[in-house]
This record gives C-alpha cells, sequence and structure tokens, in this order.
C-alpha cells in the first residue's frame, strides 16, 4: 500500500495577507517552486523572507527552482496526534537538497515505506509533485 497524501483532508494551509511568503504560494498555484536570491552576495535563500540571510539586503530577487533534487534525510511518521496528519500515516517526510542549493521539508509521496524495494533512501533523486488545495498548492515530492 502506498502512503497517498493526496487525501488529508484537515490540511493547514496558509492565511493571506502573508507579506513574506505570498509571492511563494502565490507561484504554487502554477506549480511553480520558487525561492529567493540575493544578487548583492549571491546568496540562495529559503524558506522565503524580507531579508538575505547573509547580508541583510533586503532587494531580493525570486527564481523558479527546476523541482529536481535529492534526499538529504527522511523518517517515515507512523503515529501522529496532529489532526491534519493523522490519517495520513504511515507517511515520509524529508528534508531535500534542491539542485538550486536550497533545502526544504517536506514529504515525500507515492512510495511504500515499508517496501525495502521502493527506493526511498538518502540520496535518491526525486522531483516536486503539487498537492492542489484551493488557492494554493503544497510541494511535496516524489521518487523521479
Ligand atoms: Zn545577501
Amino acid at each position: 500500500m502506498s502512503a497517498d497524501t493526496t487525501h488529508e483532508p484537515r490540511r493547514v494551509l496558509p492565511r493571506f495577507p502573508e507579506l513574506d511568503t505570498e509571492p511563494f504560494w502565490e507561484a504554487t498555484k502554477e506549480h511553480q517552486l520558487r525561492y529567493q536570491f540575493c544578487e548583492q552576495c549571491e546568496t540562495v535563500i529559503f524558506y522565503p523572507r524580507a531579508h538575505c540571510t547573509k547580508c541583510t539586503n533586503t532587494d531580493l530577487t525570486w527564481r523558479t527552482s527546476s523541482g529536481e533534487g535529492a534526499i538529504y534525510t527522511y523518517s517515515v511518521i507512523r503515529r501522529s496526534q496532529h489532526p491534519s496528519f493523522m490519517d495520513m500515516v504511515p507517511y515520509v517526510i524529508a528534508w531535500v537538497d534542491l539542485d538550486e542549493t536550497f533545502r526544504m521539508l517536506t514529504h515525500i509521496v507515492d512510495v511504500d515505506p515499508d517496501d525495502p524495494e521502493s527506493g526511498l533512501t538518502i540520496g535518491a533523486r526525486v522531483q516536486v509533485h503539487w498537492i492542489d488545495r484551493g488557492q494554493v498548492s503544497l510541494p511535496a515530492f516524489h521518487l523521479a
């Protein structure tokens, strides 16, 4: 049985207006995974925020990720008391290193965490997978 996360009924969603992350969420409607870049010191910034994490420059540009990366590490959640996630177990959360050099916490979907042949492993290549939720889409990943 695969961990299908497309049926989570009570998922927490962002509330708008949201000054720092709203452009990120706007782009998700077009299934674009965006991140910020500081032209001043050439630093990649993720998660979205108002200033550069290296030089504090507030004039950041937005770039669109290829949505491709590799699993840095992961964990299988088998029990959850949170209403947004309790119906999803077992599911896989992971830190994914995107090819544009930022790391994000996310879900790995469409994989059976109990199948040793599934390909779920540290270093596995992944591709962004969009979960549409009305006014936004949530970025998750599946094995590439
Ligand atoms: Zn900077």
